[in-house]
């Protein structure tokens, strides 16, 4: 089995998984408690949000546990939105993760206005694009760090700067993007970021949202006293410690996966190209290390997918949530992508596991496939 759809999900680490192992089995305290047995994990706690912290240069406070991508997202587009009953209108991308674009559609449902920032060809949101659309009246702006199709990453610090320029708030869903690039909040300047452990071989149901000190936003969960009464719970201290060993792993070594991942990439267009099948990249050079979007002209992405599979070869044609979807994704409508390509797109998107061998053999898969669109 061949599994090249590390932008859906990753494998967890082995030493992140018996990192968890004590907190669930010995340690299983509650962090909340003042007795004895919960000093461990409250200290776990306070040490997974400093190592994250580091990791993107935030301070620990500015660090709220969540459940993942689609929570963080929600928090940040909704409590924002319900925050300010003054600058109520939110701008955000066509081609955003439904986590985001779904989260605006609610809060349109009750009378906040967004407006949706349109990609160029090369799936990049401009901050020219930016400035035309923004105005005194807007909240938040909320742009991808990298999207999870195509995989192009977007000028967030220079967004930034114009959103503050209007007195607005910056998010960035930095789903795809956090372990796998560098990110430093401060030279980014974003005033909110959204993280996934289970993208960077972390376990599932985990994340965070990094929120700068001073912004105002509404809880997540009203409820115990947890995350400074922002995100009430129970602490997931097996998870979060599984989180921080492999984000602290992927930080560490983001240089060597950034070459190895590029270097996978480079011999699977390399490989396709040689053997004179047609096909188009989407999304330029500047994307995200492994993630590669392909497509050909009158093929069916889908029907690739499934033979591709009968190969034992695991890739995708959109993002995870689409897959079983044969519309075109509207990742693939925002960049006005020609219908006959659009229908035959396939994501491949490697992960630090894969191997050369790996590579040669989905390039022979697809040249077999291609000979016979
Ligand atoms: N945002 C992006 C860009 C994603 O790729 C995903 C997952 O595919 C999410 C958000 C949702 O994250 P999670 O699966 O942790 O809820």
């Amino acid at each position: 089995m061949i599994y090249a759809d590390n932008a859906a999900t990753t494998k967890l680490d082995s030493e992140a998984f018996e990192a968890m192992v004590p907190w669930l089995l010995d340690e299983y305290g509650n962090a909340s408690q003042p007795y004895a047995f919960a000093r461990k994990p409250k200290k776990a706690l306070a040490e997974a949000r400093a190592i994250i912290a580091e990791c993107i240069n935030a301070l620990p406070e500015e660090i709220f546990f969540t459940s993942g991508g689609t929570e963080s997202d929600n928090w940040a587009i909704k409590g924002s939105a319900f925050a300010d009953a003054e600058k109520r209108a939110t701008i955000t991308s066509a081609f955003e993760h439904h986590a985001v674009l779904h989260s605006c559609e609610a809060i349109e449902r009750l009378g906040y206005p967004v407006s949706y920032l349109m990609p160029t060809a090369d799936g990049v949101i401009t901050a020219d694009a930016l400035g035309g659309m923004i105005s005194n009246t807007t909240r938040l702006v909320s742009v991808m760090f990298a999207n999870n199709e195509i995989g192009t990453i977007q000028p967030i610090k220079e967004l930034c700067d114009v959103a503050h320029s209007h007195g607005a708030l910056f998010h960035s869903d930095a789903v795809q993007a956090v372990g796998h690039v560098k990110i430093d909040v401060q030279e980014l300047g974003v005033d909110m970021l959204s993280a996934s452990a289970h993208k960077f071989n972390g376990p599932k149901g985990i994340g965070f949202l990094y929120i700068r000190k001073g912004t105002k936003i509404m809880p997540y969960a009203d409820g115990g006293a947890q995350e400074s009464q922002y995100r009430s719970g129970t602490e997931n201290i097996a998870s979060i410690v599984g989180m921080v060993i492999a984000l602290k792993e992927n930080c560490t070594n983001l240089e060597r996966n950034k070459a190895l991942l590029q270097s996978l990439e480079h011999k699977l267009l390399e490989d396709l190209s040689t053997s004179h099948i047609q096909f188009v990249r989407n999304g330029g050079n500047h994307t995200i290390p492994g993630l590669i979007s392909l497509s050909f002209s009158g093929a069916d992405g889908e029907a690739i997918l499934h033979r591709m599979d009968l190969m034992g070869i695991s890739i995708s044609t959109g993002s995870a949530c689409n897959s079983v979807n044969t519309k075109i994704s509207h990742v693939l409508k925002a960049i006005k992508l020609d219908e006959t390509l659009a229908k035959g797109t396939i994501r491949i998107s490697f992960g630090k596991n894969n191997t050369e061998d790996d590579v040669c053999a989905i390039a022979t898969a697809l040249v077999k496939i291609a000979c016979t669109f």
